[in-house]
C-alpha cells in the first residue's frame, strides 16, 4: 500500500518535473522550482585569496604585482574606477555551471539562490543609497529575455529596504568583449553608458550590480558614468570573478619569463 503510493507519488513527480539535476544529473528528489539538487547549489565556495588590489581585490599568487598602496596595474592606471569590488566565487567548477545555466540555460528560478551568494560576499557594516543592475542594451535583452543582473540584484537591493533604480542606461549595443584586449575592450566600451537623472546620483553612495567580473572593464566604464554624474562612492558587487591565479602559476613554473607573466596577468585584469 505504502509502496504503491510511493510510486503513484514518484510518477507523478516525474510528471511534473521530469529532470535530473542540472549539475550531478541525480534524479531530484524535492519539489523545488530550482532544477539543482540542495547539494550541488551548496558547492560554490567564496573565493578566498592571500593578497589582493585593495580596489577591484584580484586575487593575486604574490604582492609583486601590488604597489606600496596595495593596487594592481589597471586600477593604478585607471584615472576613474569603482571604490571597491567584491565577489563571492571564482568564476570555475559548480558556480561557473550555475551561471551559465542561470543565463544561458535561461533558468531563471537561480537568481533566487544566486542572490544569496551575492549578499554573503558583502560586508555587513556598509550601506548604500543606490542598487543599479548592471543595464544591458535593450536589443540584447529582448534576444536574452532578461537582465540576469536584475534578477539577482533585486534580493539584494531589498536588504537595503531598496528597490533596483534605474538611473543607468546602455546606449550603444557593444560588441562582445571576450577575446578583446583590455585597451580595446576600454575602446568599445567608451561612452556606452548614460546616467539618467543625473541630480539622483550625486553624493550617493551606490552598489552597483553584475554577474561575472572579467575584466572589470564594463563595470569600470559604467563606474565611470556614475562618477561622472558626481556618486560619492561606487562599489561593484559580483557573483563570480575570473581568477588568473592557475594561469599565472603554470607561467612562473616555466621559468624565466616571470615579466610575461606579469604583463599578460595585468593587461587582462
Ligand atoms: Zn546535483
Ligand atoms: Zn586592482
Amino acid at each position: 500500500m505504502l509502496s504503491g503510493i510511493g510510486r503513484i507519488s514518484g510518477t507523478f513527480f516525474n510528471l511534473i518535473f521530469p529532470d535530473d539535476c542540472r549539475l550531478c544529473e541525480q534524479p531530484l528528489t524535492n519539489i523545488s522550482r530550482i532544477p539543482v539538487c540542495p547539494a550541488c547549489l551548496s558547492l560554490p565556495k567564496p573565493l578566498e585569496a592571500e593578497f589582493f588590489c585593495r580596489a577591484c581585490r584580484t586575487p593575486f599568487v604574490d604582492d609583486y604585482p601590488l604597489d606600496e598602496h596595495d593596487l594592481c596595474t589597471v586600477c593604478r592606471e585607471s584615472l576613474v574606477n569603482f571604490d571597491t569590488a567584491y565577489s563571492f566565487g571564482s568564476y570555475e567548477g559548480p558556480l561557473r555551471k550555475l551561471i551559465h545555466l542561470f543565463k544561458y540555460g535561461k533558468v531563471e528560478t537561480l537568481a533566487q539562490p544566486l542572490s544569496r551568494f551575492l549578499c554573503q560576499a558583502l560586508p555587513l557594516d556598509l550601506n548604500f543609497d543606490l542598487v543599479i543592475a548592471m543595464p544591458m542594451h535593450w536589443r540584447k535583452q529582448w534576444e536574452r529575455g532578461f537582465n540576469q543582473a536584475e534578477l539577482l540584484g533585486r534580493p539584494v537591493a531589498k536588504r537595503y529596504g531598496l528597490s533596483l533604480a534605474a538611473n543607468l542606461r546602455r546606449k550603444r549595443y557593444t560588441k562582445a568583449q571576450a577575446g578583446l584586449s583590455e585597451l580595446q575592450r576600454r575602446e568599445n566600451l567608451k561612452g556606452s553608458f548614460a546616467v539618467k537623472r543625473p541630480e539622483e546620483i550625486a553624493g550617493k553612495r551606490i552598489l552597483l550590480i553584475d554577474d561575472v567580473f572579467t575584466t572589470g572593464a564594463t563595470l569600470r566604464a559604467a563606474a565611470a558614468a556614475l562618477k561622472a554624474a558626481r556618486a560619492a562612492r561606487v562599489s561593484a558587487l559580483t557573483l563570480a570573478r575570473v581568477d588568473r591565479r592557475g594561469f599565472e602559476r603554470d607561467w612562473t613554473s616555466s621559468g624565466g619569463r616571470r615579466q610575461k607573466v606579469l604583463s599578460a596577468g595585468t593587461g587582462v585584469t
